[in-house]
C-alpha cells in the first residue's frame, strides 16, 4: 500500500471537523490513503458550538439551532448517527414580535422566512402605516434594476418595499442573522435569492409568489422539519459525535495546538510543502492544508506568503456580539411574551438585538417552572455595550427587558457569553474579493480556505464549505504523486 498522503487542518470549529469528515469521507470512496490532522488552538472543540448545561437547564452560548432548508447539517446529523436527537421548534406560540413605536407588534405570519405567507396578517400587524404597505405593494410595479453591480441590502430593500418595510420589518430580521449594518452588507452575498428573483421576475412579491407555488413539499418519507432545527441536548453534541467519529476513523486531532505561523518550500515543480510553526516551537509538514481559522487569523498566517491575499482576507471585517442567558421562575414572567421571542430594529436605538425565549421554543431545555430567555447585544456600531462588565451589561439588558416587556423579576441563573470578532461581514465587494483571493491562491496547489468568513455564516452553509475544501484536496492529491 502507498505512503498515506498528508492534510492538515487548522481550525476546531464546525467548518474545520466537517472538513476533516469529508476528507475521509472522499479519500476513502477514492481508495486513497490519507492521515488527516486537526489542529486547535482552544482548549475545546466546537469553536462558536458551545453547549453549557447547569441542572435541567442547556443554554447554548453561540448558535441554538440551523436552517432545516439547507440540506447540509441535516445530512451531516444523519451520517452521524444524530437523525433521532433532531428536534424541531415548538409548534405551539411560534408567533415572533418586532419593537416598534415602544411596543412589540407581532411579525406577519412567514415573515420570518422573508416569506409572507398571508398578507393579511401583514396588514393586521399594524407595523406599517397605509402608505409604507402601498409602498411595498409598489415592487410588483417597480422594474428591475438594469445594472448587476452589488448593492447593499438597504439600497436594495428600500428600492423595492420602501424605507419603512425596510427599517421596521426587514432590517432587524436581517441584521439579527449577521449582527451586521444592512447600509454595508451585500446582497449578493447575504441573500442572493433576493437579486435572483429581482432579475427573473422583476418582483420580489411576483418571484416569492410563483417559487412558493413550485416549492418541493421535501423527502415523501422524512419527518417534517421546522424551519431550525437543534439537538435534543445541545448543539455541542453535533462536534462531540463527529469528533468521536474522526478519531475512530484514524484522524489525528489535538487541542491547545496553536498555529503561529506558515512556511512554504518547493517539493516538486509547482509542488509545495506547507511548513506549520506550532506555539511551542515544533513545526508539522503537509501537502495539504486547509486553514478554517476566521478570516483576520487565516490573513495572518498567509500574509509572510502572498501579502495580496493578506489584505484580501484583513478586508473581512467581524462584529463583536454577546448572548446572556437568564432563568426565572415562570410565575414571575408569565405573559410578557406570548412567542418565540422579538427582535428590534437598528432605529430603535436599543442595546437588545433580539430576546428568544428559549424554553418555549425548546420546551426541554429548562425544566418546568423555568422560563430561559436569550438575549442578544453587540454587532456593528452596537459594539460599546461590550465594553461593560459581566454587572453592567446584565443590569443594562434587564433594564430593556423590563422597558419592552415588562420584566422586572431577578433571574435566577444568569450567564453571559462574549463573542469577540465572531460574526463574519459580507461587505459590499466581498464576492469580488473573494474571486481575487481564488485567483491569488491558484498558484498554491493544496492550499484551502473555508469557513464561517466566506460562502456562508450558516452551520450548514460552514459543512458545505468544507466538503467543498475537501473535494479540492482529495481532487489535488489525486492528480500527483507522493511527495
Ligand atoms: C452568538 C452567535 C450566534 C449564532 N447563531 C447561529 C445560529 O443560530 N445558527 C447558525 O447556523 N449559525 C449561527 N451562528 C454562526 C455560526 O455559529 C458560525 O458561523 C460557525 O459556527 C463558525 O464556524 P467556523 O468553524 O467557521 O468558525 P469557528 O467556530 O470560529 O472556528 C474556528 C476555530 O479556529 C480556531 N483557531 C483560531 N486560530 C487558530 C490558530 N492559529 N491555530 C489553531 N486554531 C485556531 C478557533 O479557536 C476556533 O475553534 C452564530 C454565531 C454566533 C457567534
Amino acid at each position: 500500500m502507498s505512503r498515506p498522503r498528508t492534510v492538515i487542518i487548522v481550525g476546531g470549529g464546525i467548518s474545520g471537523l466537517a472538513t476533516a469528515f469529508a476528507v475521509q469521507e472522499q479519500a476513502a470512496a477514492k481508495g486513497l490513503p490519507i492521515q488527516c490532522t486537526v489542529l486547535e488552538s482552544d482548549s475545546s472543540w466546537g469553536g462558536k458550538i458551545v453547549t453549557h448545561r447547569i441542572g435541567n437547564l442547556v443554554t447554548e452560548a453561540g448558535p441554538d439551532s440551523f436552517l432545516s432548508q439547507k440540506h447540509a447539517g441535516l445530512d451531516l446529523c444523519a451520517k452521524l448517527g444524530l437523525t433521532d436527537q433532531l428536534i424541531n421548534t415548538n409548534e405551539t406560540g411560534k408567533k415572533a414580535f418586532v419593537l416598534h413605536g415602544g411596543r412589540l407588534h407581532e411579525l406577519p405570519e412567514g415573515l420570518v422566512s422573508f416569506v409572507p405567507k398571508q398578507l393579511g396578517s401583514f396588514l393586521r400587524s399594524g407595523l406599517l402605516s397605509w402608505t409604507g404597505l402601498a409602498r411595498m405593494g409598489l415592487d410588483v410595479l417597480i422594474p428591475r434594476s438594469p445594472s448587476d453591480n452589488d448593492e447593499s441590502l438597504a439600497s436594495f430593500f428600500r428600492r423595492r418595499f420602501g424605507a419603512q418595510a425596510f427599517e421596521r420589518v426587514l432590517e432587524p430580521l436581517m441584521a439579527g442573522i449577521y449582527a451586521g449594518d444592512a447600509e454595508q452588507m451585500s446582497l449578493k452575498a447575504t441573500f442572493p435569492r433576493f437579486f435572483e428573483l429581482e432579475q427573473q421576475y422583476g418582483s420580489i412579491i411576483r418571484g416569492m409568489m410563483a417559487t412558493t407555488k413550485r416549492a418541493s413539499p421535501g423527502p415523501p418519507n422524512g419527518p417534517t422539519r421546522s424551519m431550525f432545527v437543534s439537538l435534543k441536548n445541545g448543539l455541542s453534541d453535533l462536534i462531540t459525535v463527529l469528533k468521536a467519529r474522526l478519531e475512530q476513523q484514524g484522524v489525528k486531532c489535538r487541542l491547545g495546538c496553536r498555529v503561529e505561523a506558515v512556511r512554504v518550500r518547493s517539493y516538486q515543480l509547482g509542488r509545495w510543502m506547507y511548513d506549520l510553526i506550532l506555539e511551542d516551537g515544533a513545526s508539522l509538514s503537509t501537502e495539504s492544508l486547509v486553514l478554517a481559522t476566521p478570516a483576520y487569523v487565516s490573513a495572518d498566517l498567509l500574509r509572510p506568503l502572498t501579502p495580496i491575499a493578506g489584505e484580501l482576507l484583513e478586508m473581512i471585517p467581524y462584529a463583536s456580539t454577546a448572548t446572556i442567558a437568564m432563568a426565572y421562575p415562570a410565575a414571575q414572567v408569565t405573559g410578557a411574551v406570548e412567542g418565540f421571542g422579538f427582535i428590534v430594529p437598528r432605529i430603535a436605538g436599543r442595546n437588545l438585538i433580539a430576546a428568544t425565549w428559549t424554553s418555549l421554543k425548546w420546551p426541554h431545555r429548562a425544566p418546568t417552572g423555568q422560563v430561559l430567555i436569550r438575549c442578544y447585544v453587540g454587532g456593528v456600531g452596537r459594539e460599546a455595550i461590550l465594553q461593560l462588565d459581566d454587572v453592567e451589561l446584565v443590569a443594562t439588558v434587564r433594564a430593556e427587558l423590563s422597558a419592552l416587556c415588562g420584566i422586572k423579576a431577578e433571574p435566577n441563573y444568569v450567564k453571559v457569553n462574549r463573542w469577540w470578532k465572531a460574526m463574519p461581514q459580507y461587505t459590499l465587494g466581498h464576492l469580488s474579493r473573494l474571486t481575487q483571493l481564488d485567483a491569488t491562491l491558484s498558484c498554491y496547489p493544496g492550499l484551502v480556505l473555508t469557513g464561517a468568513g466566506y460562502r456562508g455564516v450558516g452551520i450548514p452553509d460552514c459543512i458545505r464549505d468544507g466538503a467543498l475544501a475537501a473535494a479540492k484536496i482529495i481532487q489535488d492529491l489525486s492528480g500527483t504523486h507522493p511527495s
